[in-house]
């Protein structure tokens, strides 16, 4: 049941002057698509519920310390401003009334009804658990800056809890760090937290040695790294042992809980591991809305709930809606940044055709321009067409790709400046705050359940004493 009020419609009388377009979500899909209608004869309203675009793919070195939030998570309606064109409008879209070309806006309390004529969803992904939603309770996950700042709190205050510890067993527990899935998002956090204890927290603990941490990479399936080749992946494990870092494949998580673990390893010191900090990197499901707009329109989704769509990218039966990003299936492409930039562009670039009268229905066409992982300071793997590069050549490329890709010459600067601070002080880091609100606040809320159950109680922060 659509949860929208279809009558009276809530369009003004008098017919829009130009060509609406509504675009949901200023991730990558999003924001390209919208730059791409800058010259376009249409009206634009871009809604997202956060007021930031995130460059996720940075959001590890939020966790570690190493960059801000702000570098990583410019304001959207700053990188619009010059496109008179846009209105940017805070707000999550809980439904699609397709046959009515209508959006129920939610922002606070107030709800708002939206109209368009052209439609393009890039609402991305969340956190898949695989059936075990429970786990996020003491395994977060890295999706969003809150995602990244919580577990900042967990990292930075796991080794605070541990200088207080006299237990060697409750130390030991503090200062292991176990990083579930080794695609790039666990291997490039996995090696952040080894470089983290190894070089950036050297002295500042008088009881504790940080070197001592332990940091775990667990992946259910056979190897690390799966969309790279044998030798990338090889050298990236060589690389990651040589940091310190524990690699353990075919090792599937069964049971999550604050303390520890359990896995299904036919290694019994693996069973049950005793860790304080988990951090979820496993998997990503589509948005809600995705199964929204299906159960709709009768289209299909695949097992990650993301929509199939026609080779133009529209939803089937539905010539005026877009699906991009990491919302839509198409030929198997993979949820990567520049799946959704090229597909949120290839959009824009089909409705301004449609509008100057052709109707050519293009079929999207994806280049892929080839992916890379950092391992530590100075090394990853990269996998460019056919060129395969490691070490030093491969972080170099790594830097300069990041840097391109990151939105707006401000966060470039800020990055660049926060990455020479961590080379030049050999991995000091200076984004290290946890707030009172980060730790109080939750706590407060978790006394109050009743009043905001969906707050999980979050009881490895700071203010948990074991
Ligand atoms: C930790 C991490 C590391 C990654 N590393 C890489 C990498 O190295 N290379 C790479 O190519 N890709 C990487 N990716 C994947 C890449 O970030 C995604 O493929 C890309 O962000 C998808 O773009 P999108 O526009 O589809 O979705 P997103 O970028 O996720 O944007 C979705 C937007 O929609 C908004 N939104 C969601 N629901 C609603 C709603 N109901 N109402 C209003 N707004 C809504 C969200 O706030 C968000 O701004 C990484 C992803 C993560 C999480």
């Amino acid at each position: 049941m659509s949860r929208l009020n279809r009558k009276p419609a809530p369009v003004s009388a008098t017919p829009p002057r130009r060509h609406r377009v509504v675009i949901v979500g200023g991730g990558f899909g999003g924001l390209f698509a919208a730059k791409a209608l800058r010259r376009a004869d249409v009206d634009v309203t871009l809604i997202d519920r956060a007021n930031h675009h995130l460059f996720q793919p940075l959001l590890y070195q939020v966790a570690t310390g190493m960059l801000s939030e702000g570098d990583i998570a410019p304001p959207i309606r700053d990188i619009l401003r010059r496109q008179p064109n846009v209105q940017v409008l805070l707000g999550e879209v809980v439904d699609i009334e397709v046959g009515a070309r209508l959006l129920a806006v939610d922002v606070l309390d107030r709800r708002t009804e939206i109209p368009y004529d052209s439609l393009i969803v890039a609402t991305g992904a969340t956190q898949s658990y695989f059936g075990h939603p429970e786990f996020a309770v003491d395994a977060p996950g890295m999706k969003t800056i809150d995602h990244a700042l919580e577990l900042r709190g967990r990292i930075f205050g796991a080794f605070e809890m541990a200088e207080h510890e006299s237990d060697p067993a409750a130390r030991h527990r503090w200062l292991t760090f176990v990083v579930v899935g080794a695609g790039p998002t666990g291997v490039e956090l996995a090696g952040q937290l080894a470089e983290l204890s190894r070089q950036s927290l050297g002295r500042n603990f008088r009881n504790i040695n940080p070197a001592d941490t332990r940091v775990m990479l667990l992946d259910a399936g056979p190897t690390i790294l799966s969309a790279f080749p044998k030798a990338l992946r090889e050298r990236a494990a060589r690389d990651l042992r040589a940091i310190g870092i524990e690699i353990h494949v075919g090792t599937a998580v069964t049971h999550i809980e604050q303390r520890g673990l359990e896995t299904n390893s036919a290694k019994p010191e693996l069973r049950r591991i005793e860790a304080a900090t988990k951090i979820w990197a496993a998997g990503v499901e589509a948005s809600p809305l995705g199964r929204l707009l299906a159960e709709a329109t009768g289209a299909e989704v695949d097992r990650a709930g993301r929509v199939k769509v026609e080779r133009d990218l529209t939803l089937p039966g539905h010539p005026e809606v877009y699906i991009v990003g990491d919302l839509m299936s198409l030929d198997g492409l993979p949820g990567v940044a520049q799946v959704a930039t090229q597909s949120g562009r290839h959009a824009a670039k089909t409705i301004i055709g449609r509008l100057g009268g052709n109707s050519t229905r293009r079929p999207f066409r994806y280049y892929d321009r080839g992916t890379m992982a950092t391992i530590s300071q100075f090394r990853a793997v990269a996998l460019i067409g056919r060129i395969q590069a490691a070490g030093f050549v491969a972080w170099l490329l790594w830097l300069g790709v990041h840097l391109f890709a990151l939105t707006g010459f401000k966060n470039r600067l800020g990055a660049l400046f926060n990455w020479t601070m961590v080379f030049l002080s050999r991995g000091g880091r200076s984004q290290r705050v946890i707030t009172a609100q980060q730790v109080f606040a939750r706590r407060a809320l978790e006394q109050q359940p009743e009043v905001i159950p969906a707050v999980q109680p979050v009881r490895e922060t700071l203010t948990h004493s074991m």
